[in-house]
């Protein structure tokens, strides 16, 4: 299953790592007449049909999923979010992604492989990789990372910090800070 690794391709690891927007004009420079339409910090692509831009996510050379792209987007950290047509999203990071590379199909066309490890940061409460299928949050504090529906569970209940224990306190909107 999953595409054939190649040698050749576009790095764009570094793109994907950067902005919404500077991952979708990256992947634009690619696919020949994309189209997507922009919703504050959100790109939702147009044409699927014609223009799927198709990811392949990988683990140690083995596919963990094939799938389309159906929006872009990022997060109040300014973090990259990638929602696929199998309803999952992906939250890549410098720890998750290992490699990003665009393999041209034919011109103007081509797929992207994602290389993803489990050799990850751990969630300071469950103690379980944060997967690139996982969202993260960090404290404000001092900026230990957990899943952010481990975190926040703690924050609801204790208030504090599990590492630090400085005194945190959340927004409506979701977002974790530190308790005035
Ligand atoms: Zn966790
Ligand atoms: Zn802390």
């Amino acid at each position: 299953m999953g595409r054939k690794k190649q040698d050749v391709g576009k790095n764009i690891r570094k793109a994907l790592l950067s902005s919404a927007k500077g991952f979708v004009q990256e992947i634009a420079d690619e696919y020949e007449g994309l189209e997507y339409t922009q919703a504050a910090d959100t790109f939702i692509m147009e044409n699927l049909k014609e223009k799927p831009v198709e990811i392949d996510l990988q683990r140690d050379g083995k596919s963990l999923l094939e799938a389309k792209i159906l929006w872009i987007s990022q997060n109040g950290e300014g973090d990259v979010v990638l929602y696929l047509d199998n309803k999952r999203y992906l939250y890549p990071t410098p720890d998750t992604v290992k490699k990003a590379v665009f393999h041209e199909l034919k011109k103007g066309q081509g797929y992207i492989i994602i290389e993803t490890t489990s050799d990850t940061a751990k969630c300071l409460i469950c103690g379980k990789p944060i997967e690139i299928f996982d969202e993260a949050d960090s404290c404000p504090s001092c900026g230990a990372l957990s899943h952010s529906v481990h975190l926040d569970e703690w924050v609801r209940m204790k208030k504090d910090c599990p590492s630090c224990g400085a005194k945190l306190s959340m927004r409506e909107d979701g977002t974790i800070m530190l308790a005035a």
